[in-house]
């Protein structure tokens, strides 16, 4: 995807804060954080979001998923918060307030979350 910003970042066309990489995603440190560790794990092949993904077949879903799982694991590991936990949050859409439109997952944590919705 030519004008897709996070398509840029994983190609390494504009600049960001490696964190993790593997065969199927990269993590990279969020712009704007809004904890101590604010980590985004994106999917190297582009899908617009988790709709979207889910049209794929069993296979691909599976592994991208369970690459996302694993990275966020060892995320957690490297940043210092895997005892205490972390949210794994995904915005699917407008009202969601997704704003990239490729498929992305927010790793947050490093302090006590207040701001449950569920
Ligand atoms: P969304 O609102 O779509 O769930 O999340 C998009 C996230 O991408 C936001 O938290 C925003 O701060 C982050 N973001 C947008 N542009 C960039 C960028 O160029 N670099 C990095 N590292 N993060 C970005
Ligand atoms: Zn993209």
């Amino acid at each position: 995807m030519e004008d897709c910003i996070f398509c840029k970042i994983i190609k390494g066309d504009i600049p960001s804060e490696l964190v993790y990489s593997d065969e199927f995603v990269v993590a990279i440190r969020d712009i704007h954080p809004v904890a101590p560790v604010h980590v985004l794990i994106l999917p190297r092949k582009h899908f617009a979001n988790l709709s979207e993904l889910a049209e794929t077949d069993s296979g691909e879903l599976g592994s991208i998923l369970a690459a996302v799982a694993r990275a966020a694991k060892k995320i957690a590991e490297l940043e210092g918060i895997a005892d205490k936990g972390y949210r794994l949050i995904n915005n699917c859409g407008q009202d969601a307030g997704q704003t990239v439109m490729h498929l992305h997952f927010h790793l947050i944590g490093g302090k006590t979350l207040g701001e449950k919705l569920i």
